[in-house]
């Protein structure tokens, strides 16, 4: 493929993951690579030593000269777009492309691009699975997958399909990227980064279905009134979803069951309460990977049974396991009170809930009536233990505890066959733990340790 990176100038800024596969690509398609990152070399070691070629470095520093040298800028998904010699370079109409422009241009595939405010890593990582399960050659690239420019490097099955996360702020960047099936999950404004007004992330968000044809798919929530605009102004054939009105063509619910409507024919899927995913909001993924699926030649039946089995997104309202009769979820990315009340929302049965951790200056108030309606109990660990029994207390039982497995096992204890533990802490975990996932991963090893003694115990 001739891409013509052969003998290009190209800076590559941010070297995390994606920083790193972007250099190795083009250093393998015969660019000259300057790489510039803020953090120093010895904090960037690991990454240096996985240089597959000589590059040039600016480390420590971003420099306003190697910005204006560049023929071509490649930016990792973690660079903020307000980056002041980004928006230079920008000015003067140097070509900037995200991670996943490079890749593009690089390789061939069916792709299907995932965005949204919320429930991009969740409805990427299903409709990797939906694809999966049919037996279908895919590749997950995003947040939680490989970047794509990894992918890019590698050889593929002929056929393969990338499913791709996308943020806002790659698709700012996006010129010829594709995408045979465009998912916008939904739009909303408490999400906004500093460096966005609503009208321009929104813009950015509909830039996803840049290039899309009448032969391509583009997958929009009906229900959001953001993106009913947006569907009028698409020249690809719109398949929406919604969750509260029954639809002419796509996939919507009907007397308690998931139903597609395409080209005149129902498609009956599953009955939504056999969706395994918790919460509403999960809901909604599942209509949108069910749409995008269907689109892309996958049967009824191998998708519902996709949705009875998937678990969830490792520390997203993640299934752990079931002891004597209680069920223990893990939803360690509950970082704040918003999606907290999202994880207490999911349950009907009784919860006993671990809360606490690092406050982030939230309102834990706000948390009362979902608390008071859902919770029996809530074990309290970490620095906010103090301010949040102050904003709990009364609305139900609260334990401290002083660790994680502590509660785990505290909960346990209490807990009756029919209720379930949740770890939902509505703080961030840096008090104990390295990041979220470190602290999904202890709860998770205390559900297993506590299943093993039990085992033990068992006659
Ligand atoms: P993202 O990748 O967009 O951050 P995730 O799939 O990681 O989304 O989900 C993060 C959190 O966002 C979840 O724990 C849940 O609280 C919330 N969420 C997930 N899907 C949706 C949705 N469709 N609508 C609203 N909120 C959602």
């Amino acid at each position: 493929m001739n891409t013509g990176l052969q003998g290009k100038k190209v800076l590559v800024v941010g070297l995390a993951r994606s920083g790193l596969a972007a250099a190795n690509l083009l250093l393998a398609r015969g660019a000259r690579v300057r790489l510039t990152d803020l953090r120093d070399a010895d904090a960037l070691k690991d990454r240096l030593e996985r240089l597959e070629g000589p590059a040039q470095l600016t480390l420590g520093q971003h420099r306003r000269e190697d910005f204006l040298d560049a023929d071509l800028i490649v930016v990792s998904p973690g660079v903020p777009s307000d980056q002041p010699c980004l928006q230079e370079a920008r000015r003067q109409g140097k070509p900037i492309w995200a991670e996943v422009e490079l890749a593009f241009r690089c390789m061939n595939g069916f792709f299907v691009g995932v965005t949204g405010s919320n429930g991009k890593t969740t409805t990427t990582t299903l409709i990797g699975e939906l694809f999966r399960q049919a037996g279908r050659p895919v590749r997950v690239a995003g947040n939680i997958g490989r970047p794509l420019t990894e992918l890019a490097g590698e050889a593929a099955q002929p056929g393969t399909s990338y499913v791709v996360e996308l943020s806002s702020f790659q698709l700012e960047h996006i010129h010829r990227f594709r995408c045979r099936v465009a998912i916008l999950l939904n739009l909303t404004p408490d999400h906004l980064d500093r460096h966005y007004d609503f009208a321009s992330y929104a813009r950015a968000k509909e830039r996803i279905f840049n290039r899309q044809g009448p032969e391509d798919f583009a997958i929009l929530n009906r229900d959001d009134p953001a993106l009913l605009e947006m569907i009028a102004r698409r020249s690809s054939t719109v398949f929406p979803f919604s969750r509260r009105q029954r639809l002419e063509e796509g996939v919507f619910l009907e007397e308690g069951w998931i139903i597609a409507r395409r080209e005149g024919r129902k498609i009956p899927i599953l009955p939504a309460s056999e969706v395994r995913l918790r919460g509403v909001h999960n809901l909604e993924n599942v209509l949108a990977a069910t749409a995008s699926g269907l689109v892309s030649g996958l049967e009824a039946p191998g998708m519902a049974g996709c949705f009875r089995s998937f678990s969830g997104v490792e520390h997203r309202l993640e299934y752990v396991d079931t002891l004597r009769g209680v069920q223990f979820f893990n939803d360690s990315k509950a970082t704040n009170v918003d999606s907290a009340c999202k994880a207490l929302e999911a349950f009907q049965e009784p919860l006993l809930v671990i809360m606490g951790g690092r406050d982030k200056g939230g309102d834990f108030s706000s948390l009362r009536p979902l608390v008071e309606a859902r919770a029996r109990t809530i074990f309290l660990i970490g620095e906010a233990a103090v301010k949040l029994e102050k904003a709990l207390g009364g609305a139900a039982r609260l334990e401290q505890a002083d660790t994680l497995p502590e509660a785990v096992r505290e909960a346990f204890l209490q807990a009756g066959a029919g209720e379930v533990v949740l770890l939902a802490p509505a703080c961030a975990s840096f008090d104990m733990f390295d990041d979220f996932e470190h602290r999904g991963r202890v709860f998770k090893q205390a559900v297993a340790d506590l299943r093993r003694e039990w085992e033990e115990a068992q006659p």
